[in-house]
């Protein structure tokens, strides 16, 4: 088994609901279990500013499925949220990103981990910081030390 860490956004639809169902069905994948969950937070977009403000959250899971096969399963689930692929940064329905899985470095066609982009979003690591603070990317630091350079304006937790 290994733990994963994994980024959840939606800003189009019921983005609440959408990232609820989204942990149930993370929940029910063969050989795993959702041991963590952040809180959901309100973010502003980023990249494409015109369009709704995101809802993002972060889990931990523990798995037994490899990391492409958790990065398929992911993109199954935004499939069967509505997810249609637009403009890049664009809103969307559902977006599953895999930030981490203990001990990999990996960087193929399909999947690049630790996620590249993950160090400079608050709205990834606001969330991961609930849940992981401590967790160490190699070479960059922690989510906490991370976290720290970020400027969170216009992030906030949700009740
Ligand atoms: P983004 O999340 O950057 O807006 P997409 O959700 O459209 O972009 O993802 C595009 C592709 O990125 C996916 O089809 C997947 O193959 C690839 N990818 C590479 N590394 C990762 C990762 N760590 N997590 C999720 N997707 C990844
Ligand atoms: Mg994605």
């Amino acid at each position: 088994m290994t733990l994963a860490y994994i980024a959840l956004g939606s800003n189009l639809g019921y983005p609440q609901q959408q990232l609820l169902d989204a942990m149930h069905a993370l929940a029910s994948l063969p050989d795993t279990r959702v041991l963590k969950h952040s809180p959901l937070y309100r973010t502003p977009p980023w990249g494409m500013l015109e369009q709704p403000p995101f809802i993002n959250a972060a889990v931990q899971v523990e798995t037994a499925l490899s990391p492409h096969g958790l990065l398929d399963a992911l993109l199954e689930i935004e499939q069967r949220a509505g997810r249609v692929r637009a403009e890049r940064n664009g809103p969307r329905t559902l977006d599953l990103d895999l930030l981490h899985v203990d001990g990999v470095q990996l960087d193929d066609a399909r999947l690049t981990l630790p996620h590249p982009r993950m160090a400079e979003r608050a709205f990834v690591l606001l969330p991961l910081h609930d849940i992981a603070p401590t967790l160490q990317l190699p070479g960059q630091g922690t989510v906490a030390e991370l976290l720290a350079r970020l400027d969170l304006a216009g992030c906030e937790k949700l009740p």
